[in-house]
């Protein structure tokens, strides 16, 4: 146990289960010493996270469907109450429907897109706005992205629009909130199997890819997303803002297929 987040509460928002990314980057804070509170989508979900969160000494486990205002607004107030004030927020969140996580992104319907942005991206900044006015200095603010926002990826579609929105939001959430000494950043993992990961189109092959073709010859684990997010929420990245940090064994730098790996 170290003591890198002793004295700080936040709250991480995505644990499904215990794949979930959220869950990575909540255990390595919880590991140093964080007070977590954690917020979940649905009963169903809402089950298997209270054991979980009971597991780090949590017992702040609130449901919070972030495409609604009200809920966003009455899971921070319950927060308020019970803690005043926190420190950091993880946003691991990100939903389109699957079926348009395959085929063309330009037949994607206008519900579907509308709806992956209000999930994926206008959530954080709604959220983002109510957590920051109950910051202490120093706080930090934590998205999750891929470099499906910048580059085309076969089957990511919908969500690499909306990826593309949500890291621009970091950069403008960062300069509004910046002179309150509150920092946001994302990061853009490597593709990892969890269950949000399972609803898009060849999966398998795209993490097959990745292994064979970036730099370290392997895929993120985990454990190398949960200690880059403790980094971003902590005060070791005191000076870092607006950015999207890369933490996918270096693909985001390939320019081309490795000659060595086989096909498949
Ligand atoms: P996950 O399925 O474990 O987590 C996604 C979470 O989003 C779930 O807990 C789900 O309940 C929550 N969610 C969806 N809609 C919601 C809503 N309306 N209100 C509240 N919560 C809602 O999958 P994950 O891979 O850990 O995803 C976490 C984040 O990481 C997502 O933003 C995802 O896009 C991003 N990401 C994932 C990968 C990957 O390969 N797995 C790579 C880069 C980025």
């Amino acid at each position: 146990q170290g003591t890198l987040m002793k004295g700080k509460r936040g709250v991480i928002m995505g644990v499904a289960n215990k794949n979930s990314i959220a869950w990575a980057i909540a255990s390595a804070c919880a590991a140093q010493g964080a007070e977590l509170a954690f917020t979940y989508q649905g009963e169903a979900l809402g089950k298997r996270v209270r054991p979980l969160a009971e597991g780090v000494g949590s017992d702040l486990v609130l449901p919070c469907d972030v495409s609604d205002d009200d809920a966003i607004n009455a899971t921070f107030d319950e927060i308020e109450k019970k803690w005043g004030k926190i420190d950091f927020v993880l946003h691991a969140i990100g939903w389109a429907d699957k079926q348009f996580l395959r085929g063309r992104y330009v037949d994607t319907p206008r519900q579907a897109f509308l709806q992956a942005m209000d999930i994926s991206c206008f959530s954080f900044t709604a959220v983002g706005k109510r957590a920051a006015a109950m910051m202490n200095p120093g706080g930090s603010l934590l998205t999750m992205t891929y470099l499906g926002a910048e580059r085309v990826m076969p089957h990511y579609n919908v969500m690499g629009v909306a990826k593309a929105a949500l890291e621009a939001s970091v950069r403008y959430m960062a300069t509004d909130l910046g002179r309150d000494d509150i920092r946001v950043n994302g990061i853009s993992a490597g593709p990892i199997m969890t269950l949000a990961a399972n609803g898009i189109g060849d999966f398998r092959y795209i993490l097959r890819w990745n292994q064979l073709n970036s730099p370290m010859r392997r895929n993120v684990s985990l454990k190398d997303v949960g200690g880059s997010g403790l980094y971003l929420l902590s005060d070791l990245s005191s000076g870092v803002t607006g950015e999207v940090h890369y933490v996918d064994c270096g693909y985001n730098i390939v320019g081309m297929k490795n000659p060595d790996a086989p096909d498949i």
